[in-house]
């Protein structure tokens, strides 16, 4: 007997095909999924967003991800290498203004003289603050003791996205070198959680080669790794990229749009505490995508506070948004869209996952500061 969507959605866990079916959702069943993502929202993490001031530091990158516009053989990128001046003056924007945190976000090194220079500014960080800045970090694979060298240095939490959770699919995003290894990927987020961090992850979402059973795998691999935070967005094509010849394999960008909000919403109903950021990318197909995401599921927003005449050149995809605003610009634009949405700033609270407080038996220390 066939089940409806609103019988689907009374259950508290789902399988793959239930997933691929709630993927497939169109006119008002998709209504009904986004209205049950709302109300777990609600009920679970409150309407609330938190925001994470995004410092994109460096477009220098030793990889060359298919997908990815700042990969290194790109010639076409002007590379730029933020001052530790320049990152902590960011920083301590995003602490002047209230936020809870802060993401560092650059491509990727592996070198002792990198793994340096960040434990260096963390600890500048945690100093200025007083330890009031939750930071994140979002460099990529590193060894073990880089990792836990950061952590012991005040970084709490690490972005670190599989891409896709199929080995197969990560293959033809990739090139076939040591460099580039799913295995390794995935070691990696384990030894993340091993250390201690809150730990995140994503994919993108309408990649050409992609199904529906593969995004319905990726959801199950966040539910069975037991992740803290996820970040998933839209992939979106970059002309300078090898993944580019594929363009007319891919979905109408509103398609792919669609498709990331749903999900949002299946991962919301899935994994009720976790954090769930709504992406940059986004916004590049929907001028209001990533409110509209928060008013479906998602609770965190990640607010560009790169100094805006570097923002062009962390170009990863075509109509990256804001790149020719300024961080003051970029803060009141969306509180307003943010108030549209009917959610709360969660100003002064670090916002932590209150998944991985409940996996690590902590009681809440959203503090303010
Ligand atoms: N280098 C680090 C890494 O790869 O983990 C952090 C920076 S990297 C630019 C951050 C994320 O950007 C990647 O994990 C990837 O998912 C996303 N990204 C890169 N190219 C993209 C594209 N064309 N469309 C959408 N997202 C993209
Ligand atoms: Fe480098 Fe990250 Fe882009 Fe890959 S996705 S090329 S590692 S910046």
């Amino acid at each position: 007997m066939e089940r409806s969507i609103a019988q689907l959605l009374q259950l508290e866990s789902f399988t793959k095909s239930e997933i691929v079916e709630l993927l497939s959702s169109d006119g008002e069943d998709k209504v009904q999924l986004f209205k049950k993502s709302a109300a777990v929202k609600e009920k679970y993490v409150k309407n609330k967003v938190y925001f994470r001031g995004l410092i994109e530091f460096s477009n220098i990158c030793e990889k060359n991800c298919f997908y990815c516009g700042i990969r290194k053989t790109n010639m076409h990128v002007r590379r730029y290498n933020l001052s530790d001046d320049e990152i902590l003056h960011a920083a301590k924007f995003a602490f002047d203004n209230n936020y809870g945190s802060i993401v560092l976000q650059s491509g990727e090194i592996q070198s002792p003289v990198f793994t340096k220079r960040i434990e260096n500014l963390l600890k500048k960080i945690a100093r200025f603050s007083g330890n009031k800045l939750r930071v994140t970090l979002s460099l990529g694979e590193q060894s073990y003791k880089t990792y836990r060298q950061w952590f012991e240095s005040g970084a709490h939490r690490y972005l670190l996205r599989i891409e896709s959770s199929n080995p197969e699919l990560y293959k033809k995003l990739h090139p076939n070198d040591e460099l580039h290894r799913f295995e390794r990927r995935l070691e990696s987020l384990k030894i993340l959680k091993d250390i201690g961090y809150q730990t995140g992850t994503g994919v993108m979402i309408g990649l050409p080669f992609q199904t529906l059973e593969n995004l319905a795998d990726d959801l199950l691999f966040m539910k069975n790794f037991s992740i803290d935070m996820v970040g998933m967005g839209p992939y979106i094509e970059h002309a300078d990229t090898p993944l580019f010849q594929y363009r007319q394999m891919l979905l109408p960008k509103e398609e792919r749009f669609q498709l990331a909000l749903k999900m949002i919403a299946i991962l919301r109903i899935m994994m009720k505490d976790i954090n769930i950021a709504s992406a940059t990318a986004l916004q590049a197909i929907d001028k209001l995508g990533r409110e509209k995401a928060i008013k479906i599921g998602a609770n965190v927003i990640m607010p560009n506070v790169t100094p805006g005449y570097y923002r062009d050149d962390y170009a990863l995809y075509e109509n990256k948004p804001c790149t020719d605003e300024n961080p003051e610009d970029c803060i009141s634009c969306l509180e307003a869209r943010i108030a549209l949405s009917l959610n709360k700033i969660g100003f002064g609270e670090w916002g932590d996952s209150a998944h991985y407080n409940n996996r690590m038996g902590k009681t809440e220390t959203n503090q303010d500061i």
